[in-house]
């Protein structure tokens, strides 16, 4: 048998399908003895990923389950204050928020790729995109297609950078069909809801503006799927729903690093964790709700959790 390149975009595609495929036999047998888990993480969507920030810097939109906070403190660096991150004191409405780049990760040429060593790559994983960075994700993207690549472009998307995005790939680079055919956005919505937004996303945007972004997407023709990961509502039902016309996928996910973040101080803390706990309580009910439907998938952790839970 011929050696396949794992971290294409078509191997990993059907690696999803297969590993979906297997864990609906388990569900359905309520024995997942047989389920086969690897890494957690981003490892469900690609081999690779891409971020033009320095590493442990925060991200301004300070989601209080953000994974970078968590891994300074298992790292035990000290863990930045919003305060230094540059821009922060200018917030209005979290839009002009900064995350300066790393001029050597913008400036970087691409060498090409063959079938054998091109990649799917996801961009960011450590932070997202603002207006002051969106011209650099362009930048970026624009060069590791023409390079050969894939790129998968996760975002708590801003109305303003989508908008950039799509005028510079039409206008500026005058590459939009190949940026097409080569990049999927997915966009991040854990829930309808925007207390729920607010208690855990911080200053990234509301409910409203990132379902715009979904719609804007997929009306100039562009690969937009979502992902509910973590899931912040325990109604994903409604939130699939609401999605359904216009995404190619949905993944569900959990929250992984909430015990070591959160401190419970107040009663709205509470209370929010009490909804994570009703949350967990309900993923093998919202599994077999929604497993019908084609588009829907299950990041790692959920299937372990239920794997465990059996
Ligand atoms: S958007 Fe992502 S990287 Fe930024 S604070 Fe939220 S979880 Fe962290």
């Amino acid at each position: 048998m011929s050696k396949q390149n794992e971290k294409s975009r078509e191997y990993v595609i059907a690696k999803q399908l297969r590993e979906r495929a297997q864990f609906y036999e388990c569900v359905r047998k309520n024995n997942y003895t047989d389920l086969k888990l690897g890494k957690n993480g981003t490892y469900d969507w690609s081999q690779e990923t891409y971020n033009i920030k320095k590493g442990s810097k925060p991200c301004p939109n300070d989601c209080k389950y953000c994974y970078i906070k968590a891994m300074n403190i298992r790292m035990k660096k000290e863990v930045d204050e919003l305060e230094d991150v540059d821009g922060i004191d200018d917030i209005e409405d979290g839009h002009n928020l900064k995350c300066e780049s790393v001029p050597q990760k913008v400036n970087k040429n691409w060498r090409t790729a063959n079938e054998m060593t091109k990649k799917y790559i996801m961009m960011p994983s450590s932070h997202d995109i603002f207006d002051n960075n969106v011209k650099d994700i362009c930048v970026v993207t624009n060069k590791m297609v023409n390079a050969g690549h894939d790129g998968l472009i996760v975002t708590k998307a801003r109305m303003s950078c989508i908008r950039f995005m799509i005028d510079y790939f039409r206008n500026v680079v005058k590459n939009e069909e190949f940026i097409k055919q080569h990049v999927e956005f997915r966009i991040t919505i854990g829930s309808y809801d925007n207390t729920d937004i607010r208690f855990w996303e911080g200053n990234a945007p509301l409910f409203e503006e990132r379902f715009e972004c979904v719609k804007l997407l997929h009306n100039q023709g562009y690969n937009v799927s979502v992902s509910a990961e973590p899931l912040l509502t325990t109604d994903p039902m409604r939130l699939y729903n609401m999605m359904e016309p216009y995404i190619s996928c949905i993944w569900f996910g959990e929250m992984n690093y909430v015990p070591i973040l959160i401190e419970m101080k107040t009663e709205e803390d509470k209370r929010f964790l009490a909804k994570l706990d009703v949350i967990k309580d309900n993923l093998k009910t919202y599994v077999e709700q929604l497993m019908k439907y084609d588009k829907v998938f299950w990041k790692k952790g959920i299937r372990k959790y239920l794997k465990d839970h059996a």
